[in-house]
């Protein structure tokens, strides 16, 4: 049985890394997948006729999830080409690190609008068609780094952080009309977000996580089936962390 047939999810950053294995693995569970990306126009199409060849409705939006306007717009010809939308995944995100004594103001800014004001974006710009629908499930991308914090990430960490707040307000906000909200933080997900860093310090990454690796976007996606389908029905305003057993 295929957990997601026939519902229409947003994912947004999908062209690579973890929202790509979101968008192949809900392909493959049956859903129809709207995606956006930045800029590669080229990594998108690719899959764009990947997911269409595995028989499901598919199709990549350039839009920038920073920007109010461009989300409603997103949304309104999602609705329109796809007849609803079921499950908003907040996937897109960027890291622009350097400590605080260094960190200029517009690579604060820059970080707190891209990963966090594109999931207030995002998420109200859906939530007139899910509450219509009386049904949703949105899912928010924080990290083990905004439950944490990190040195060198203040941007980064108290974007990740605002997500978690922002989501469990939603859940309650928005419970009585059986739209569901939760959070995944991953710990380190091997993607070329992280493939930028030096190979000696990601070794020692592996051997601290309990699981003795990195992990894939398959992990992350398989666990935004479970938020997205009904087998989490009844799970609300919760925070899930896919990292290997790192925080524990
Ligand atoms: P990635 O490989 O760098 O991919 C980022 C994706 O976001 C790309 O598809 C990119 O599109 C898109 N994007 C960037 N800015 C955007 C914007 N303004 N509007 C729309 N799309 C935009 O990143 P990743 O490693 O897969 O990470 C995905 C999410 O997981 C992020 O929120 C990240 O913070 C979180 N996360 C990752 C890790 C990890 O270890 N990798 C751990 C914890 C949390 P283009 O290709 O067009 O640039």
């Amino acid at each position: 049985m295929k957990l997601l047939e026939g519902k229409t999810a947003i994912i947004t950053g999908a062209s690579r890394g973890i929202g790509k294995g979101i968008a192949q693995v809900f392909a493959a569970q049956g859903a129809n997948v709207a995606f956006t990306y930045s800029s590669s126009v080229e990594a998108a199409n690719a899959l764009e006729q990947e997911l269409n060849a595995m028989g499901v409705k598919a199709k990549g939006y350039q839009s920038n999830a920073a920007d109010f306007d461009q989300a409603q717009e997103l949304a309104a010809e999602v609705l329109k080409e796809f007849g609803s939308i079921d499950i908003l995944i907040n996937n897109a995100g960027i890291t622009k690190d350097n400590l605080l004594m260094r960190i200029s103001e517009e690579d604060f800014d820059k970080v707190i609008e891209i990963n966090l004001k594109s999931v207030f974006n995002l998420t109200k710009a859906v939530i007139r068609p899910m509450m219509k629908q009386r049904k949703g499930s949105i899912i928010n991308m924080s990290s083990v780094v905004g439950v944490k914090g990190n040195a060198g990430q203040t941007n980064y960490a108290a974007s990740k952080a605002g997500i978690i707040g922002f989501s469990k307000s939603v859940a309650l906000e928005l419970g009585s009309r059986n739209i569901r909200s939760n959070v995944i933080a991953p710990g380190f997900i091997e993607t070329e977000m992280t493939a930028k860093l030096d190979e000696e310090t990601v070794k020692g990454w592996r051997q601290a996580i309990p699981l003795k690796r990195g992990g894939t976007p398959e992990d992350v996606a398989n666990v935004c089936v479970f938020l997205a389908s009904d087998l989490s029905a009844y799970i609300t305003g919760q925070t899930l962390h896919v990292d290997g057993g790192m925080l524990t």
